[in-house]
């Protein structure tokens, strides 16, 4: 049981690479005792853009989807919410989607480097095998940084997300992480834990322990999610995140509502 725990990041299939609907979700988070469940899907884009998040046209269909899920379990506090693409010069299209619903929450995700590089897809693989590690790194951590920076995002998703396939560069990794801890700093903007990562080649949660350890001395707030992209995924590895986050010293996490941020004791 995990009550002081929500789960705010969350698939569906709409997004066209996850199952499990909302009401299902929703079913397996009361069977967990979660505290609350959040949905975060894929933001659709103006037109067509890739093939792995919400069509503009399903967003009706996403928000119902989630109303019903609202109106069958109306014991568990059930969010509303996207997981938004940084996509450097096309931050007003996050704008308008904030006036599409009413959300509980925006998290920043970069997935695409500014020369449309995917940095966690299999198909781009082959660019960490052949030695671009180093620069593949240094474009994704200055992106990251430029995404929280926007002020688009409540907070920010899986900071490490290109340690994915188990290509980490040379030497110590603090000179990525450091410039992104002083932006979240700064801006007072949180980010997660995702347990994800235990699922893939790195074999690691996003972030690493080092991440974890510089953002709460820097006094960042932080989420623990799961990333599920399938109903047996909600809430895994939610233990083990716990112990990792306090013993690194974080004593809470932060809840989202209305785009209003509140904090919960981490139990
Ligand atoms: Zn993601
Ligand atoms: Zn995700």
């Amino acid at each position: 049981m995990f009550p002081a725990l929500a789960d705010y990041h969350v698939h569906t299939p709409l997004c066209h690479h996850a199952s499990g609907w909302p009401v299902e979700f929703a079913r397996r988070a009361v069977e967990l005792g979660l505290g609350e469940l959040g949905f975060a899907d894929h933001n659709p884009m103006p037109g067509h853009f890739d093939d792995w998040r919400m069509l503009r046209e399903d967003l009706p269909r996403y928000i119902g989807e989630v109303e019903k899920a609202r109106a069958e379990f109306p014991q568990l506090a059930i969010r509303l919410g996207l997981e938004c693409d940084f996509l450097d010069g096309r931050e007003d299209w996050l704008g308008e989607l904030r006036g599409l619903a009413e959300w509980d929450y925006f998290i920043g995700s970069v997935h695409y480097l500014p020369d449309g590089v995917e940095v966690d897809h299999p198909k781009y693989v082959s660019r960490y095998r052949d030695g671009n590690v180093e620069e593949i790194w240094t474009a994704y951590w200055q992106t990251y940084e430029r995404a929280v920076r926007s002020g688009r995002f409540d907070f920010m998703a899986h900071p490490d997300l290109p340690k994915k396939f188990g290509y980490r560069p040379a030497g110590g990794l603090r000179r990525f992480y450091e410039p992104v801890i002083a932006a979240l700093a700064e801006t007072r903007t949180p980010f997660e834990i995702n347990t994800a990562g235990w699922r893939k080649d790195c074999r690691e949660q996003y972030p690493a322990r080092e991440f974890l350890e510089l953002a709460h001395a820097a006094d960042v707030p932080l989420l623990i999610n799961s990333d599920a992209h399938a109903v047996e995924e909600l809430g895994a590895g939610f233990a083990e995140a716990v112990t990792l986050a306090k013993s690194v010293g974080y004593t809470q996490t932060a809840r989202f509502q209305g785009g209003q941020i509140s904090f919960v004791p981490l139990r």
